[in-house]
């Protein structure tokens, strides 16, 4: 019976090997030293007057923290650079050509005034989130077909793309038909040319991040940004390449998953963003605590999803819950550090001091990982696996 005793490891070894990938990608990534929390908010830029001031209230609530390095909490903010110029495109009649209005346009002044000084006073960090929230002539085809749309293209100078439909409001592919084809790559390179030239018109700088509206980007996308000088790329942890014939992102067949401080072929730093804080949708502080506090036992970092809308409108309660959000963050993780996404990619890419060394802290920090995984972590907890894992990580932390 002696043989018996073998069946358990044998068992476990069969497991391993069973999900040898996603437990060596667990490994690889590189493990954080400190809770990092970054709030990431989208789609700011050219709107309606009102966004300046919610700008101005955001920041105020920024400006009340501090970790424990004198560091207030980063903001960064997902750009857009321009809305449809609907006086013009209105004033060139039946073909409506597309004409774009810039957030340096006078309508605008209020909130890229707003913007800046949050970045001059370290609280905002600027992202490019595109040079617009659509492709152009993919909104102005469906413009044709779709007199709300129409209406929406000719509502400037304050219209919200929030309220376009959803698949329209992927910049790189042509959803303007569903399922959505891809764009051709002279346009592409073109086109991001363009954004991050009027990116570094605004803001002196080439953008170090970029956010892909609604995560939807292609290899041929990310490389021109690399080319302009992108060295970050900001996911929810895989990437999509269009919407299929229901309007949904995609991942295609080769969808993989993608992981902190993992590089893409043009050279990009990838970050997972995929917890969310969306207080409009009801998202309280302690979701978001919940989440840093997985995430800081992962040793990864905390970025909090959010966008502009949770701000701009009914916003005392979305306000609340920021506010309450950064103070028991500061109060239960005494360690605790903001940054910007793009400062923390340079961790990363730098191997830099953020980056835990000590193994035993790094093997608690991939048991954290690995009971994340669902199917292994049932097997391994039927098996017994999970309760060695977890007793040596407990031991060994
Ligand atoms: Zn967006």
């Amino acid at each position: 019976m002696a043989w018996l005793l073998l069946a358990p490891p044998l068992v476990w070894a069969a497991l391993i090997l069973i999900f040898l990938r996603p437990l060596r990608a667990a490994w690889r990534e590189p493990t954080l030293r400190h809770p990092v929390l970054i709030v990431e908010s989208d789609d700011w830029g050219p709107g309606p007057a009102r966004h300046a001031t919610a700008l101005h209230r955001l920041a105020e609530c920024l400006l009340k923290y501090r970790d424990a390095t004198g560091r207030p909490p980063v903001m960064t903010l997902g750009l857009t650079l321009s809305l449809p110029d609907s006086p013009a495109i209105r004033a060139a009649g039946p073909a409506l050509p597309y004409q774009a209005l810039p957030l340096t346009a006078p309508a605008y002044a209020d909130i890229l005034a707003a913007i800046r000084e949050g970045i001059a006073a370290g609280i905002f960090a600027p992202q490019l989130h595109g040079m617009a929230h659509y492709w152009p002539e993919a909104l102005m085809r469906a413009g044709q077909a779709d007199p709300q749309v129409l209406d929406w293209i000719l509502a400037g100078p304050g219209q919200e793309t929030e309220s376009l439909p959803s698949p329209l409001q992927s910049r790189w592919v042509d959803a303007s038909v569903l399922p959505s084809r891809t764009l051709p790559e002279p346009e592409i390179r073109a086109a991001v040319a363009e954004e991050i030239a009027l990116y570094t018109q605004i803001f002196g700088d080439s953008p170090a991040v970029v956010v892909p509206p609604t995560f939807v980007w292609t290899e041929t996308v990310e490389a021109a940004w690399a080319r302009g000088g992108v060295a970050c790329v900001v996911t929810p942890g895989r990437r999509y390449i269009g919407r299929d014939a229901a309007g949904k992102p995609t991942t295609g067949a080769m969808g993989v998953a993608l992981r902190n401080g993992q590089t893409g072929a043009a050279g990009v730093l990838y970050l997972v963003r995929d917890d969310y804080f969306e207080p409009a949708y009801g998202h309280t502080a302690e979701r978001a605590l919940d989440a840093l506090r997985g995430k800081t036992a992962q040793g990864r970092p905390c970025l909090l999803e959010t966008h502009r809308f949770n701000f701009t409108g009914e916003h005392a309660a979305a306000l609340r819950e920021l506010d309450r959000l950064f103070a028991e963050a500061l109060s239960r993780h005494t360690d605790l550090r903001f940054t910007s996404s793009a400062e923390l990619a340079e961790q990363y890419r730098r191997h830099g001091d953020w980056l835990e060394t000590h193994l035993a802290r790094r093997f608690a920090a991939w048991v954290a990982r690995v009971r994340r995984l669902p199917r292994f972590w049932k097997l391994a907890r039927l098996t017994g696996l999970g309760l060695i894992l977890s007793g040596l990580s407990n031991r060994l932390a």
